[in-house]
Formats: structure tokens, C-alpha cells, sequence
């Protein structure tokens, strides 16, 4: 049986939270000389933000309740997921990564770099059961690797770098064998993948929680939202630890005015899949490519002939993708994001000039053009 008490730090259960002023009274109307700001206005023309905004974002949350299909307590909004991920991290890990007492986190390599960071900053154990070469749970290995002291086990899917979605069984059996631990599953990228979301979920498992954010398909990365979504019991807890107004004013008014504009979002996504494919396509065409990843993202994970030197010389040329040959599982791999068709375009026409460059890859000798071709540069 899960219990949430048995998850958390035990100073956070009886932890008091700083009270705002704005907690304290939530009328809209009145004469308000309780916050210390500015009541003559702001040094913007763009705009009045003399006054802090809602520490709770209500409107937002009303707003994203129906489209979730989620309570509106079931909702918590960070300046980015980076701010879920740590307060996650700090309400149930008790730090002193070199002594007995500490806890642990759980991560899947290859995978999403903040879990791993964030559990550093706390100093927390990490725990690391790489995924397996398809990039999937290796679930017994993960039931095996799990401790009484483990306090979350990181999930994300669709996966980040390699792309796919985890399989839903291997989800659903850590869920129901980790009764000591937080299951995140991080969802990034899921309006980019076909299935639903385990929001749906959420009150079927109490140790669920699922993270989404705006900064993806929303087209809204600048903003800094990110969405965590689990049961109020625990919203409520990290609600205690965040910071108080932890969501500008600005971001909460785009954010408001972005969630009247969903079509435009799932028109921008249908562009995105349609050029994923098209991008996919002819990735597999050329040469230089050994392997296309399958995607349930906006990017795609490739394996080149030789990875470093089609990374320098798609830099030579500014098109910028990231490298993720060292990574676990990763072995030549580059993961490049779904541009516009432009930009795809651009991306594509570098890669087919590359074999007459300088410092191109190393061709198989006897096609032709070697006598003026260059010795290869390979930087790694
Ligand atoms: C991009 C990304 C996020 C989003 O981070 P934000 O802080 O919300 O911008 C979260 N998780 C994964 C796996 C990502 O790739």
C-alpha cells in the first residue's frame, strides 16, 4: 500500500510555508496596502505588473482542468518542469549521498539530463538501470535496482534523446511494485505521440505523477511553464515548498490567452509529425546515415557513419544539431529536432554536400572522386 507520509522527507510533513500576502487575503476589490509594491504603477510602457500575481495560478488551472481532464488540485505549474523536477526531488530525498541515511532516485539511461542533476544538486543517490538496446524498461532490472530508499523512479516517454514511447505494461508494472516511490513519467513530448497520457491515470495509482510543459509543442519555451500533475494530496505538499510566486505575471497572461489557441497548437503538431516523416525519409537515403531512430517526438535520434565529423561540419555550416554520441546506447548518434521545412530542407542539403568537403566523412575508396578528395578529419 502506498503512502504518500512514508514517500516525503519528515521535516516536510510538519513544515509550515511562508504565507504571502495574496494567500492571505484573496478578494479582488479593495485598498490594497498589504505587499510593499508600487502604487503608482510599473517602468514599462508594456504594461502594469506593479502588483504579484496570483501565487496559485487559479486561472490557468481552471483553464487546463477540462483539457486535462484533471481537478484543478491535481495541478501544479513550475517555472519550467526544471522546477517539479527539483521540488520533487527535494520533498522526498533526504541528501548525504555518501552515508547510509540518504536516499535515492532511480533513472533509465540513456535519458533526460535534469534528473540526474537535480538529484546532484541534493546530494541524493542515483540510482542507474539503462534501458535496454530498443530503448525500453528493463523492468526486471529496475525491480532488482530499487531500494526501501528509493524515492522516485524517472520515466520518461516519449524518451529523451532516443525518442519513443516506454511500453505501457513495463509503466504500469513499476507502478504497481514501486508502493515506496514516486513513478514520474515525464511527458514532455507527448502531444508529439499517438497515445493518451497516463493523466488519466492518476487516480487509479498514488504514486503517479505526470510532467508536461509548454515548451514544446505549445511553442511557448521562452515562457517557462511547466505542468506536473498528480494527486492534491501531494500537490498540496509541494505547493508548500515552492517558491510563492514562482509564475511571473507575463507568463501567467500568455499562458491564459495560449490555452484559447489549442487548435493552433494540434495544427502546428500535424505540421511537425508531417515533416518528421519527410525528415526521417530522407535521412534514411543518404550514406552517411546508418540508422533513423523511430520518433514519437519532434526529433529524431540518428546514428551516422561518423558522427563527429558530420557534427563539425554541420556546424562549419550553422546548422546546429546536438550530439549525443558519447551517451549511453547513443554510440554516432546525433539528435536533431524538426524544423520548419526550410530548415529540414537546409539541414538535408548540408549533409548530401558533406561527402565534397574537406572534412567530410570517410567514403568507401574506388567511387570516383577520392583523387581529389582530402585524407578525413575525425576529431574523436
Ligand atoms: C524539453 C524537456 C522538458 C521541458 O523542460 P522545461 O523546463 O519545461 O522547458 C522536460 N523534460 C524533457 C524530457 C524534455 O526533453
Amino acid at each position: 500500500m502506498f503512502s504518500l507520509n512514508s514517500v516525503l522527507r519528515p521535516h516536510i510533513l510538519t513544515l509550515m510555508p511562508y504565507s504571502s500576502a495574496r494567500d492571505e487575503y484573496t478578494g479582488k476589490e479593495g485598498t490594497f496596502l498589504d505587499a510593499n509594491e508600487n502604487p503608482l504603477g510599473s517602468t514599462t510602457t508594456q504594461g502594469d505588473y506593479n502588483r504579484y500575481p496570483d501565487p496559485h495560478q487559479w486561472a490557468i488551472k481552471q483553464r487546463l482542468s477540462p483539457i486535462k481532464g484533471v481537478r484543478p488540485g491535481q495541478i501544479f505549474l513550475g517555472n519550467g518542469s526544471d522546477e517539479p523536477i527539483d521540488l520533487l526531488v527535494r520533498a522526498t530525498c533526504v541528501p548525504g549521498a555518501d552515508s547510509q541515511a540518504s536516499d535515492s532516485i532511480l533513472i533509465m539511461p540513456p535519458t533526460y539530463g535534469m534528473y540526474e542533476v537535480s538529484a546532484a544538486i541534493n546530494d541524493v543517490d542515483i540510482i542507474k538501470v539503462p534501458l535496454t538496446p530498443d530503448f525500453q524498461v528493463d523492468t526486471d532490472a529496475v525491480l532488482a535496482a530499487m531500494t526501501a530508499n528509493t524515492k522516485i523512479i524517472w520515466l520518461c516517454s516519449p524518451n529523451n534523446p532516443s525518442g519513443n514511447l516506454l511500453q505501457a505494461e513495463a509503466i504500469r508494472t513499476i507502478l504497481d511494485a514501486a508502493q515506496q516511490s514516486l513513478v514520474i513519467v515525464d511527458e514532455a513530448y507527448i502531444d508529439f505521440a499517438d497515445t493518451p497520457s497516463w493523466t488519466s491515470e492518476l487516480d487509479k495509482y498514488p504514486n503517479l505523477v505526470v510532467l508536461q510543459t509548454f515548451s514544446k509543442a505549445w511553442g511557448l519555451a521562452a515562457l517557462r511553464l511547466g505542468m506536473c500533475f498528480a494527486s492534491e494530496e501531494l500537490i498540496r505538499v509541494i505547493n508548500k515548498i515552492k517558491p510563492p510566486y514562482n509564475i511571473s505575471a507575463p507568463t501567467q497572461t500568455l499562458a491564459l490567452e495560449a490555452l484559447n489557441h489549442e487548435a493552433e497548437k494540434n495544427e502546428m503538431v500535424r505540421q511537425i509529425l508531417a515533416e518528421r516523416q519527410n525528415l526521417a525519409e530522407n535521412l534514411r537515403s543518404l550514406p552517411s546515415v546508418k540508422v533513423v531512430h523511430p520518433s514519437d517526438a519532434n526529433f529524431l535520434l540518428v546514428q551516422f557513419v561518423d558522427a563527429a565529423a558530420t557534427f563539425e561540419y554541420l556546424i562549419e555550416q550553422q546548422v546546429i544539431v546536438r550530439d549525443r554520441s558519447k551517451v549511453k546506447l547513443c554510440d554516432g548518434c546525433l539528435r536533431i529536432s524538426v524544423g520548419t521545412p526550410d530548415e529540414n530542407e537546409r539541414l538535408l542539403a548540408v549533409l548530401r554536400q558533406m561527402k565534397d568537403a574537406p572534412s567530410s566523412i570517410n567514403l568507401p575508396l574506388g567511387t570516383g572522386d577520392e583523387a581529389t578528395r582530402p585524407e578525413l578529419v575525425s576529431t574523436t
